[in-house]
């Protein structure tokens, strides 16, 4: 466009030019929506909205758990949580952390510490059962105990402290519900239920939170689908659905 030899010539650049407008605009608008959308997805990278869940491979360090020759419960849980925290890498809205991420022994306390500088929406403590007999089989999720709620007290605070408490008791029951949902998918009818116990973790913390007892060691059938790849994924896999049902479900 710079010298036009001809009207002709002039002619063809301006219909190119015009031709090229909208392209021109469609790089304009490129160029707006990158700069409008760069601090979301700033803000994404760090996911300030995500909801955060704490994924607690018990057992560590020179306390094993559960173990045989061929499984070591605090290896198996640390695989998984490594493995759940891969899976929810992959969905938008969900991030998870874990309490430790290297063979290390952590006591409760150090746990429970951990849920608070985290700041995290909720906790599963992942497991392996071991114990009657060879046949007892499936997997088991606990959450903590309602009665173990007392209520009362002169001031308020301790009532509000209660409410919270009880919200948090209500969502450990959905979450096990969800969680539940998933784990049948990957380990039909393998199911023990739901059950309530008291639990040293869950009940000092006042965030939603479950125990899974993901499979019996001592059971054969059990310990060949723990010990395999393609299961712990697809364990992985239905935890992570699992939470992001619980998530979407909260009214
Ligand atoms: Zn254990």
């Amino acid at each position: 466009m710079n010298q036009p030899a001809n009207d002709m010539k002039d002619g063809m650049e301006a219909m190119a030019f015009m031709n090229g407008r909208p392209t021109k605009f469609g790089l304009i608008a490129l160029t707006m929506f990158v700069f409008c959308m760069l601090p979301l997805t700033a803000a994404g990278a760090q996911r300030p909205a995500a909801h955060l869940v704490l994924i607690d491979p018990a057992h560590g360090g020179e306390d094993s758990g559960v173990f045989s020759d061929k499984l070591h419960e605090k290896d198996l849980t640390l695989n998984l949580a490594i493995l759940i925290r891969q899976e929810a890498q992959k969905m938008t809205g969900l991030q998870v952390q874990l309490t430790r991420s290297s063979d290390r022994r952590m006591t409760i306390a150090e746990r429970i510490k951990a849920v608070g500088t985290t700041k995290a929406d909720c906790l599963i403590s992942l497991h392996v059962n071991a114990g009657f007999g060879k046949k007892a089989t499936g997997y088991e999720i606990y959450f903590p105990g309602f009665q173990q709620e007392v209520s009362g007290g002169k001031d308020s605070s301790p009532i509000i402290k209660d409410m919270t408490r009880n919200k948090s008791l209500n969502d450990s029951v959905r979450l096990a519900q969800q969680i539940q949902s998933g784990l049948e998918t990957v380990l039909p009818r393998k199911g023990r239920g739901l059950r309530e116990a008291p639990s040293p973790l869950l009940d000092a913390m006042n965030i939603p939170g479950l125990v899974v007892e993901i499979g019996f060691a001592t059971n054969p059938d059990d310990l060949k689908k723990l010990t395999g790849p393609k299961t712990q994924k697809a364990i992985a896999n239905a935890v992570v659905k699992g939470l992001q049902n619980y998530f979407s479900s909260l009214p």
